[in-house]
């Protein structure tokens, strides 16, 4: 089974060629015409990827060996993601389908940067939690196999990774924030300063007060000293990093006790976060937890996942047809 996967629900360009369950590549383009704006562009994101679309495939095609008239299916990500986005990548798989006369799998992007974990060893065992942390979700999902999960806790407004980013942007950082506050929480005290922990029903998240405590804890500091950014940037990180993670963590525990499931898996792009991998270590040597972390190529949008999710779906006999649409909002298990 030889599939090609394509992945275009925000701001990369990926393609990937999975060969009997064996990722051949991960070809990955990155907007760089996002920055000077501090956040994506949707209009500036489907023009992007319909410049990059073709190359970042062609070498995925090239550099597997695998020749085109040898594939098996095509994968998109059908959803969750930028309507504009999304579309790029559906009407190429179709046609490329299409041309090839191969059947075409629609993947849905949460559920593959869960899958990601299928990539390489270890691979968790069933069941397990997963804890995916992105730029638009937070969620708690009980995965019972590779096609079976559920949502059993997540934010009600922002996702964690947005409050990393707005965090950056009140404090000047450019876009996106998340990897700097990262970078500067390592030289600073996590406990210099204080910022609500929210605690919303049952496993639920709510990231945006936080982003308003910071906005105005700032806007009172610089009103004493107009350096204090500058001169506590180390500190306010770590301490903003702290709370964040703490919120994630207690659900998280409270999640793991509840399902009685000691299998912990962390996924997307703030999976890439320091604190938070050294904070789920400790909790595994703590809780008698084994906890599996992605490869951090396999933690941000891929189109690797995207291949991952396909083969399941393959061997599922899980098809779509050419009448198929993308979808802005999708959800898991959908
Ligand atoms: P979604 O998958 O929900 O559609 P997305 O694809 O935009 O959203 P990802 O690409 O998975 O999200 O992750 C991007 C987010 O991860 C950004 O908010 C970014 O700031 C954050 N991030 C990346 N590295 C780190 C890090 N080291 N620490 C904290 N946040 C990080
Ligand atoms: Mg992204
Ligand atoms: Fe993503």
């Amino acid at each position: 089974i030889n599939i090609l996967a394509i992945e275009s629900s925000c701001d990369e360009t990926s393609a990937s060629v999975i060969s009997d369950g064996k990722i051949l590549n991960n070809i990955v383009a990155t907007q760089s015409v996002h920055e000077k704006y501090g956040g994506v562009v949707p209009e500036l994101a489907s023009r992007a990827h319909q410049q990059h679309l073709v190359p970042v495939i062609h070498e995925a095609i090239e550099t597997s060996g695998i020749d085109k008239k040898d594939l098996s299916a095509v994968a998109f990500t059908r959803g969750p993601g930028l309507m504009g986005s999304l579309m790029v990548g559906v009407s190429f798989a179709k046609s490329f389908a299409y041309s090839l006369g191969i059947p075409l799998i629609e993947v849905n992007h949460m559920e593959a940067h869960i899958l990601a974990h299928f990539i390489d060893d270890p691979k968790p065992d069933f069941p397990f939690i997963c804890l995916t942390v992105s730029g638009g979700h937070t969620q708690l999902v009980l995965v019972k196999d590779h096609l079976e999960m559920e949502v059993i806790g997540e934010t009600l407004d922002d996702a964690v990774g947005e409050a990393f980013d707005k965090t950056a942007k009140l404090m000047g950082l450019p876009y996106p924030g998340g990897p700097l506050i990262d970078k500067y929480a390592k030289e600073g005290n996590p406990k210099a300063f204080a910022f609500p922990v929210s605690d919303m029903p049952e496993l639920n998240y709510s990231f945006s007060g936080i982003k308003t405590a910071v906005l105005y804890f700032l806007r009172d500091k610089i009103k004493e000293n107009p350096q204090f950014i500058e001169e506590n940037t180390a500190d306010i990180c770590a301490s903003v990093q702290y709370t964040l993670i703490k919120m994630l963590t207690q659900k998280l525990k409270k999640a793991a006790k509840l399902h009685r499931v000691k299998n912990i898996a962390i996924a997307g792009g703030v999976s890439a976060n320091s604190g938070l991998r050294e904070e789920l270590n400790r909790l595994a040597a703590d809780l008698n937890w084994k906890v599996y972390i992605p490869k951090f190529e396999y933690c941000t949008d891929n189109a690797a996942m995207i291949a991952m999710a396909a083969h399941y779906k393959f061997l599922s006999n899980s098809f779509c047809g050419l009448d198929t649409s993308p979808l802005a909002k999708m959800k898991i298990g959908n």
